[in-house]
């Protein structure tokens, strides 16, 4: 009994220091209000923002937006409600992410985990990324792809208060055809066979099998290979690996489950495909030509572009050969030689041609943390400081099906972030962000 009540104690622990300066119980799932001064609020990405406004919180979710600084007795309150004093910061909405792997942080030999840690530890090491990339300014992500339980137990931990992290939305083990992208490469068969990659599935029903499968799991999304990868340690190169008819079932299937699916693609004919079955979005897209872009806006599809990864890697054979995946195996070094500059070019000519961008980072090849890169690497591309903030809070919520987050409207969740900088003005600020708050929980502030 000792023993338990020692442990409760020091879970409490962790409960309260990852809340930083607010007591779990002082705001967020309770009656009590609080009240934030704004010194610019730009509360839906895409309309202009306001000089000195107040966002008024009660129970996790925003009550009200006023002009000027209202305090609580203008509002006729009762005098408790808790005043954070933000009037000299940037006020926005808490980014969303739809593409992070944060069981995972490819270093070489980061491989070699798989088969030298249990699988507990993978949620550990998530729990620790979940947590750097709710400090970076992120509220929501979207986890594309992981092994066993860990990042639905990471989910579900978040949501219940026990560690500190954004809102997760997972998808489980990627579906991916024998030998695929997501399959377990570069080891001996005795190997593979003892850590099965669960999303495997090899023609039409057997894809629909692996779907559902994954639903029973837990998945709140469908994350698909439909190409090879660059970093799967095969050469098998980024070309289509599943059929147009194994693409067709997937969605159908996800659909029929009310699940968004999503495809990991390269190679034009991949990416066409899954567009042709309605996939909801494409991840990468690295390959992809007007003609695809065409297709894009003609299914009314989202490109998740993941941009900065390339940056971290290298954009260039010279930066490439010097950067973090140098000692990457041959097979694997050959396809990332190939991608230059390409996928930033792919970007700017979606974005020229108005497909729809949602923001999306494969943090996991890049450091998590780094995340608020991406909104950089777009504006690199010709959007915006505004349509770069757009893509990654209003118009990721809506790639990704994600109801009440992505701007701060009355109902709405009170995911808020701050920064001392004008991302509008130069949007290196969100680099700054100093205050997060998640479902009206302070998190971070500048004080600590
Ligand atoms: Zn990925």
């Amino acid at each position: 009994m000792q023993r338990l009540k020692h442990v409760a104690l020091a879970l409490c622990l962790v409960v309260t220091t990852g809340v930083g300066t607010t007591s779990a119980a002082g705001n967020g799932g309770t009656d009590a209000v609080t009240i934030v001064h704004a010194g610019t609020l730009l509360a839906v990405p895409g309309e202009a923002p306001v000089e000195v406004a107040t966002v008024v919180i009660r129970a996790g979710r925003i009550e009200a937006i006023h002009e000027g600084h209202a305090t609580a007795d203008t509002l006729g309150l009762d005098g408790t409600a808790r005043v954070i004093d933000l009037s000299d910061r940037f006020v926005m909405p808490g980014f969303i992410d739809l593409h992070v792997h944060l069981t995972a942080q490819a270093t070489a030999g980061a491989r070699d985990l798989y088969v030298r840690k249990p699988d507990e530890y993978f949620a550990l090491l998530a729990a620790h990324n979940a947590e750097k990339t709710l400090r970076s300014g992120f509220t929501t992500v979207r986890d594309l792809g992981s092994r066993g339980y860990a990042a639905f137990a990471l989910r579900d931990a978040i949501a219940d208060g026990l560690v500190p992290g954004p809102r997760l939305l997972v998808a489980g083990s990627a579906i991916t055809p024998s030998g695929g992208h997501a399959d377990f490469h570069g080891y001996r068969e005795e190997v593979r066979d003892a850590l099965p990659a669960t999303g495997t599935c090899n023609g039409p029903d057997d894809c629909r099998r692996a779907v559902r499968e994954m639903v029973r799991r837990g998945a709140d999304v469908i994350k698909v290979t439909a190409t090879g990868g660059v970093l799967s340690d095969t050469a098998a190169g980024t070309g289509m690996q599943f059929t147009q008819a194994e693409l067709d079932a997937i969605a159908e299937t996800a659909h029929a489950l009310g699940r968004k699916v999503t495809a990991h693609a390269h190679e034009r004919a991949g990416i066409e495909a899954a567009l042709r079955a309605g996939f909801d979005s494409i991840e990468h897209a690295m390959w992809a030509t007007e003609e695809t872009m065409r297709l894009f806006i003609e299914k009314d599809a989202w490109l998740i572009p993941t941009v900065y990864p390339i940056t971290y890697v290298g954009d260039t054979r010279e930066a490439m050969l010097e950067g973090p995946f140098a000692d990457a195996p041959p097979q694997v070094l050959e396809k990332l030689l190939e991608l230059g500059r390409q996928p930033k070019d792919m970007t700017e000519l979606a974005h020229r041609m108005g497909v729809r961008i949602a923001l999306g980072t494969d943090s996991g090849v890049s450091p998590h943390g780094d995340n608020p890169w991406e909104f950089v690497e777009y504006v690199n591309i010709g959007m915006t400081p505004m349509q770069a903030l757009k893509a990654g809070t209003v118009d990721a919520a809506r790639a990704g099906g994600i109801e009440a987050v992505g701007s701060l409207e009355v109902g709405h969740l009170a995911d808020i972030v701050a920064m001392p900088g004008n991302p509008l003005e130069d949007i290196e600020a969100v680099l700054g962000v100093d205050f997060v708050m998640r479902d009206g929980i302070v998190f971070y502030s500048p004080e600590n």
